[in-house]
């Protein structure tokens, strides 16, 4: 058994998980001074050939900038970003309609995951008081004395004691492990019909297939494609689609007659060679959403980002909340002069509801984004709103742009969209009035106007 403490005044902070949430946190408490051991169970990634993970690329915003932006990494993310203004819409006769994200000069922005991860482990090591072992895979721990046992790939063991131990291990926590045993602990997970499938669509004569300042979208109601641009002027294609439905699919021309019947405009795309062994190289990806409370045991545990709440990836959010968890906790740090014994239950106290709303709005948009942003209802909503916003700025905010482009607590902004709702019914209900006395007025008008002609002709 090794402490992990070294001669300093400054408690030991163990972060589990080096993924995209661990490895800022680990800058977060870097930052104040702790000292900082980071364990994760992967070999370093900056060294791997190959890189297992899960979505190659995903949206980056607000609430994760801010939080980039506290250890000084926004400008460098952001510069490898490619910006994504609106959504681009395409119907099976290859029409693409393009529905903003929010204002002009608003937008989110595709990263690669794996470069993301890369950079946020170098700008915690950057940080002399931060310690990182990889090839360290926590298997227990003991919430009473905070000791844990990690084993390495060559079997071996190690025993490490922290102060504070800090669950970033992702929506199959081991840490979360140790909660699951005690009273008062909620706990729920769901998993979705539907898997995920990522295909790549290459660059035509070096260029993007397709325009790419966009995230476009192929709703069909049931499932739904979507794909993000990336760097190199590839795009990652996501198919999102109910296991039994992929599990139908079992041979290259089935593939084919499937993307012919759906997504058309894709195959000389992403290419019929391609997308026939693409499709049966990695089968589909479950995806969880995981709620639970408290986040803390005592003083010594707390958990963030996946491990606290996986959600679903239909808004965006999920590395989005965890990097804003770190902000939360870093404010709630200040708040309590960095008093474990207080700043855990307030975390709790203020982040649960938030993370739970997310997980909720994150599930409302799974249908959202697949069904009805291919409805004229939808797109008639989206504009009416845009118009109140630009009439009542501050009055009407549109729900995607307060969890998109602000740091509106999440749980807040459903409560405020709830509310909006009832006054766009009201103001839409006004306007109807307005339209329909004068047509009801002119109505009675022709009508007296048309039955006087009527028995005049009678008279004569
Ligand atoms: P993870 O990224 O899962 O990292 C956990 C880390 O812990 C890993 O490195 C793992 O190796 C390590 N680990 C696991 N167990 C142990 C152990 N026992 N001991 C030590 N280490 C361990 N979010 C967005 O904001 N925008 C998007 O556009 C978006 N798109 C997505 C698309 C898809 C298809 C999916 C599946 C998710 C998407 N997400 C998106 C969500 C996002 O991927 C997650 O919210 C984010 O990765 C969470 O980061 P994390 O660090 O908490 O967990």
């Amino acid at each position: 058994e090794r402490s992990a403490s070294r001669q300093s005044r400054k408690k030991v902070v163990a972060v589990v998980g080096g993924g995209l949430v661990g490895a800022l946190n680990a800058c977060f408490f870097a930052k104040r001074g702790f000292d900082v051991e980071l364990f994760e169970s992967r070999e370093d990634i900056r060294r791997a050939k190959i890189v297992k993970g899960r979505s190659i690329n995903l949206a980056l915003s607000h609430r994760g900038r801010q939080a980039l932006k506290h250890v000084g990494l926004e400008e460098k993310i952001v510069a490898q970003g490619i910006p994504m203004h609106a959504r681009m819409i395409h119907s099976l006769d290859g029409k693409q309609s393009p529905i903003p994200y929010g204002r002009k000069g608003q937008y989110i922005l595709s990263v690669d995951r794996a470069n993301l991860n890369k950079e946020l482990l170098t700008a915690a090591e950057t940080y002399p008081n931060t310690k990182m072992n990889f090839d360290h895979k926590l298997q227990d721990w003991n919430a009473e004395t905070g000791l844990m046992t990690f084993v390495r790939l060559d079997g071996s063991k190690e025993q490490v004691k922290a102060d504070l131990i800090v669950g970033c291990d992702g929506a199959f926590s081991a840490v979360r492990k140790q909660f699951l045993r005690r009273s008062r602990f909620d706990y729920s997970q769901t998993y979705i019909p539907h898997g995920y499938m990522e295909l790549t669509m290459p660059p035509i004569n070096g260029e993007f297939a397709m325009k790419p300042n966009y995230l476009h979208i192929w709703p069909r109601n049931t499932f739904m494609m979507i794909a993000l641009p990336n760097l190199d002027k590839t795009f990652t294609c996501t198919l999102f689609m109910p296991f039994e439905d992929f599990e139908k699919i079992t041979t290259g021309d089935e593939v084919i007659e499937f993307f012919q019947k759906y997504f058309p405009d894709t195959i000389p795309l992403i290419g019929a060679d391609t997308l026939q062994r693409d499709y049966f190289r990695l089968p589909a990806q479950a995806m969880v959403s995981v709620k639970c409370n408290p986040y803390h045991i005592g003083d010594t545990c707390v958990l963030m980002g996946d491990a606290a709440h996986a959600v679903v990836p239909f808004y965006g959010q999920g590395m989005n909340a965890g990097f804003e968890d770190c902000i939360v906790f870093d404010e709630i740090m200040d708040q309590f002069n960095e008093d474990f014994r207080a700043v855990l239950p307030e975390y709790t106290r203020v982040r649960v509801p938030d993370d739970h709303a997310i997980a909720d709005l994150a599930m409302y948009n799974y249908i959202e984004m697949r069904a009805h942003v291919n409805s004229k209802w939808f797109i008639f909503r989206k504009y009416v709103d845009n118009i109140l916003h630009f009439f009542m700025p501050k009055t009407i905010i549109p729900l995607y742009t307060m969890v998109t482009f602000t740091r509106t607590r999440y749980h807040e902004a459903v409560k405020r969209w709830h509310w909006q709702n009832k006054i766009r019914l009201l103001v839409l209900g006004s306007v109807l009035n307005c339209l329909i006395w004068p047509v009801l007025a002119a109505s009675a008008l022709i009508d007296s106007w048309t039955a006087g002609i009527f028995t005049a002709s009678l008279v004569n």
